[in-house]
């Protein structure tokens, strides 16, 4: 049977006062955070950045869970989707069904995040606003039923705020002993979570807000996506966004030699030591040959 939904204006009168107290809250500790620099709170912030934003959010939920560009025994995509609610950009159901509406509508009034609505509103307004990353249950079954048929991912979507608090945890006590001191736990606590946290926040807003406004257009798409070399850097490869809405399955969205694209490099390693399977990738330089190939011969 077809489940049919009716997607709600994106723009609902409805404020998300929970989320908004949390984004403002963190955004204070991540300033108070720039206080208490140290070596060791800066590779704590590096290394959950890269668990959080590269494994969770790109390689995770992104790459894997949304698009389906790879396939990985269960053990492993469950860590990836752990990984991601590190991130703390609400579980994987959610984040896949707003991303998958994305993709379908892009640039329409039902996009959860165009900038046509406003840059603002692109960037961060649409998840204090919108009915994105709060949708209901028939709007999660229609556009994320192969999560919703999982209890594993069902569970870890309802409880995903307890890892950043478990990681916190761990921090604190990493950072006591490493100082000695209680205070370098918690400012281990706020490097690591709140600090790391803030950035990865804005880092992949930036390919809600940014990479529709600024940047190269390899391929004339029906949206306004673009590659933007910056913001690949600051996501592991999320960046070259013209490029994944042009072959949004595609597991690899740095096409070219130069586009540099880490997570497609770490989904290569996966594969290289059998966790990773039947991985879709675009092949553009060879498709390019091709195309040259035969203008020459013409
Ligand atoms: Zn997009
Ligand atoms: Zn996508």
């Amino acid at each position: 049977m077809q489940n049919v939904v009716e997607l709600k204006q994106v723009k609902s009168d409805q404020i998300q006062w929970v989320t908004m107290f949390f984004v403002a809250t963190f955004h204070i500790m991540a300033i108070g955070a720039l206080f208490t620099f140290s070596w060791a709170n800066l590779i704590a912030a590096m290394i959950t950045w890269w668990i959080a934003g590269s494994w969770g959010i790109g390689m995770g939920y992104h790459r894997l869970l949304t698009h389906r560009g790879f396939k990985t025994p269960k053990f492993v995509e469950y860590f990836l989707s752990l990984c991601g609610t590190l991130g703390l950009q609400s579980g994987a159901i959610n984040w896949v069904t707003t991303h998958r509406i994305h993709h379908g509508f892009t640039e329409t009034d039902k996009d959860p995040h165009s900038p046509r609505n406003g840059t603002y509103w692109a960037h961060m307004g649409w998840i204090f606003r919108g009915t994105a990353q709060n949708q209901d249950e028939a709007t999660q079954m229609r556009y994320a039923p192969d999560l919703m048929k999982d209890p594993v991912h069902r569970l870890m979507s309802k409880y995903y705020w307890m890892t950043p608090v478990i990681a916190g945890v761990i921090l604190f006590t990493v950072g006591s002993s490493l100082s000695g001191t209680l205070f370098g736990g918690f400012t281990m606590v706020l490097w690591g979570i709140f600090l790391r946290q803030v950035i990865g926040w804005h880092s992949t807003w930036l390919v809600n807000s940014a990479t529709h406004l600024w940047g190269s257009r390899r391929f004339e798409t029906r949206d306004d996506s673009r590659n933007n070399g910056l913001i690949a850097a600051l996501t592991f490869g999320e960046g070259w966004h013209n490029n994944h809405h042009a072959y949004p399955r595609s597991a690899k969205h740095g096409l070219a030699w130069y586009e540099f694209d880490v997570n497609w490099l770490q989904i290569k390693f996966l594969e290289k030591i059998g966790l990773a399977k039947d991985v879709y990738a675009y092949n553009f330089e060879d498709k390019h040959d091709e195309a040259d190939a035969m203008q020459k011969a013409a």
